[in-house]
């Protein structure tokens, strides 16, 4: 693909998949765009990695009903809170994860969520991709938040070429129209685990299959 072709088919891919899926699919971070918390799509982030969506959902309701800012997180016995979140996996590991992110933003950030990417980073816990997240969705920021998925499907499509996440972030900065940023890491998470799927991508019921050249797809439905 020349850098022409290539702007022609991501324009296409994005415009297809954002008819495909509609809004009462997205992802619960997704959703949270609509009332930003930042504390609140952090803490849910926290609790997305490594698991499925309506896990991460009943986790993060499940908290917030009981715990929804770092002064009343950190008040909250480990054994409660471990409770709370147990649905979404690994919930001894996150559980610490909360609580150690909860007191810095406390006593080093006055109790408010910082919005630049450094700051965030610098606290243990936060990667790239929860930093984004929070700069994205909580703060409305130009940024792509790169997961498995929006990591994935671009290089399945031919448009980068890369081996991380970070990689990937920084090729779709280059050649991602911004007026498809806002909506990208919602579209591909969604495409990611209906259809675009990791192991055995479901290609005979794609609605981008005809701008797709499947690269590196061994297996298919
Ligand atoms: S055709 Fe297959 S590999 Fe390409 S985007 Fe669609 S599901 Fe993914």
């Amino acid at each position: 693909m020349n850098k022409y072709q290539k702007e022609e088919n991501i324009s296409k891919v994005m415009d297809t998949l954002a008819q495909h899926f509609n809004y009462k699919e997205r992802t619960t971070l997704n959703r949270m765009r609509k009332k930003p918390n930042a504390f609140k799509v952090l803490i849910a982030c926290l609790l997305s990695l490594r698991t499925q969506d309506k896990n991460t959902e009943k986790a993060s309701n499940q908290l917030f009903a009981v715990a929804d800012t770092p002064e009343k997180i950190i008040k909250l016995p480990m054994k409660k809170l471990e409770k709370l979140i147990f649905s979404s996996g690994h919930y001894k590991k996150k559980a610490r994860t909360l609580k150690h992110v909860s007191k810095i933003i406390l006593e080093e950030f006055h109790g408010k969520v910082p919005n630049t990417r450094e700051e965030l980073m610098s606290i243990k816990g936060i990667g790239p991709k929860t930093a984004n997240i929070v700069l994205a969705f909580a703060y409305g920021k130009e940024v792509l938040p790169i997961d498995t998925h929006c990591h994935r499907i671009p290089n399945r499509l031919g448009w980068v070429k890369t081996k991380t996440p970070e990689q990937t972030e920084a090729e779709l900065e280059k050649i991602l129209p911004r007026k498809y940023w806002p909506e990208f890491n919602a579209l591909f998470v969604l495409f990611g685990q209906t259809i675009c799927q990791p192991i055995s991508p479901r290609c005979s019921q794609c609605p981008v299959r005809k701008y797709c050249p499947r690269i590196g797809v061994i297996r298919s439905r």
